[in-house]
């Protein structure tokens, strides 16, 4: 297998000697245990958390170690009698060509019912994450405005959509003018805003007249600025990432913001609730698993998929991610 592993803890923005390339042969299979081989892997945000040694939810990746992820693989060995060569499943193997997993930690998907890929986007953990941060936790109302950034992302794009068909208005924020256009045209927002234009706090001020009911926290940072300052009474802020942040290493220039903030908490009874997506498995996977289903094939919920091909392109396509390069669902098709 050809691996890329963490070699070093990134200062800032991901570097290639951040990442070290290594090719090794793989043990033997355990009864239990498939030989897989990667279709696809998933780049998320979040693998830049486990790059580092802060503290966070998960355990970071050792220096040393693969770097996680998400794949789509294909079974080409089995000692299970759960998996059968020739199997299609989602599995958690990591920035590598084959690996050696336990069959009871991979998912079999149906390749008829839904491209194999959806898996790791609107029909996979990021379509869950907005399903359940934006139901659970923004709670959208019919007639209230929504707003989220990194809207043409998988979960951005989700959240618009499921708010619209709960009833709200989605105010859609992307960066660049190919996005923002996307936005509306393919995603059906109501508006769309560039958060990159010099004009973005008027325009956020004329797409939100009646002001802002749920602020769907995706990227913080300067967005998240001028968003909280048009919240209504009573407005919910499901807090789900903060990729603006990811490669900061010293606090946003300029005074302290947060006394101004939550003096808007207090005064506008805001709710402001973190969530990580799998604390909501447990209630939720067989609604959203339904109602996205659904969803998809009667065309209410699009999604978009940045295919980006060769896992040699993996370190080049993360560090694009966490500044906006991927248009879409961000994805390498490691192999066939
Ligand atoms: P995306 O595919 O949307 O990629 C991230 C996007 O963030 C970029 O494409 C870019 O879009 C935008 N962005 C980057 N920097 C900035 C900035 N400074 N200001 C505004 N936007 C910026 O990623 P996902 O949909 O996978 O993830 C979206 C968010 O959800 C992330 O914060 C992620 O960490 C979080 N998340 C949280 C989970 C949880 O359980 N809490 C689970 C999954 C995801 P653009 O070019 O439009 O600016």
């Amino acid at each position: 297998t050809t691996q890329i592993r963490l070699a070093a803890r990134p200062v800032g923005e991901p570097t290639d000697d951040d990442f070290a390339f290594v090719t090794e042969e793989l043990p033997a299979l355990e009864d239990g245990q498939v030989l897989l081989r990667t279709i696809y892997l998933s780049l998320d945000p979040y693998m830049r958390g486990r790059m580092s040694a802060a503290k966070s939810y998960a355990e970071p990746v050792p220096v040393g170690g693969v770097m996680v992820g998400q794949t789509v693989c294909e079974v080409v060995e089995s000692r299970s009698e759960r998996r059968a060569v020739g199997d299609v499943v989602l599995a958690y193997t990591g920035w590598q060509t084959y690996a050696v997993a336990d069959a009871r930690h991979t998912r079999r998907l149906d390749p008829d019912a839904a491209p194999v890929s959806t898996a790791l986007g609107v029909l996979g953990m990021p379509g869950f994450t907005a399903y359940a941060g934006l139901l659970e936790i923004g709670r959208p109302q019919p007639g209230e405005t929504v707003v989220v950034a990194a809207a043409t992302g998988p979960v951005g794009s989700a959240v618009g959509q499921i708010a619209q068909i709960k009833g709200a208005r989605s105010v859609g924020i992307a960066g660049g003018a190919e996005k923002v256009r996307a936005l509306t045209e393919e995603f059906g927002f109501d508006v769309a805003l560039d958060h990159r234009s010099p004009t973005f706090h008027e325009d956020l001020a004329a797409a939100t007249p009646d002001g802002i009911d749920v602020y769907f926290e995706n990227v913080g940072g300067t967005v998240a600025d001028e968003v909280t300052r048009r919240l209504n009474r009573y407005a919910r802020i499901p807090v789900c990432g903060l990729v603006a942040n990811y490669n900061a290493t010293e606090a946003p220039a300029g005074p302290d913001r947060l006394p101004g903030f939550m003096a808007r908490v207090l005064t506008l009874s805001l709710t402001i609730r973190g969530f990580i997506q799998s604390e909501f498995e447990a209630t939720l996977t067989e609604s959203f698993q339904r109602d996205m289903t659904a969803w998809v094939r009667d065309g209410k919920v699009r999604y978009r998929e940045d295919v980006v091909e060769g896992l040699v392109n993996a370190p080049e396509a993360f560090r694009g991610l966490l500044v906006g390069r991927n248009f879409g669902k961000l994805l390498v098709k490691v192999g066939e």
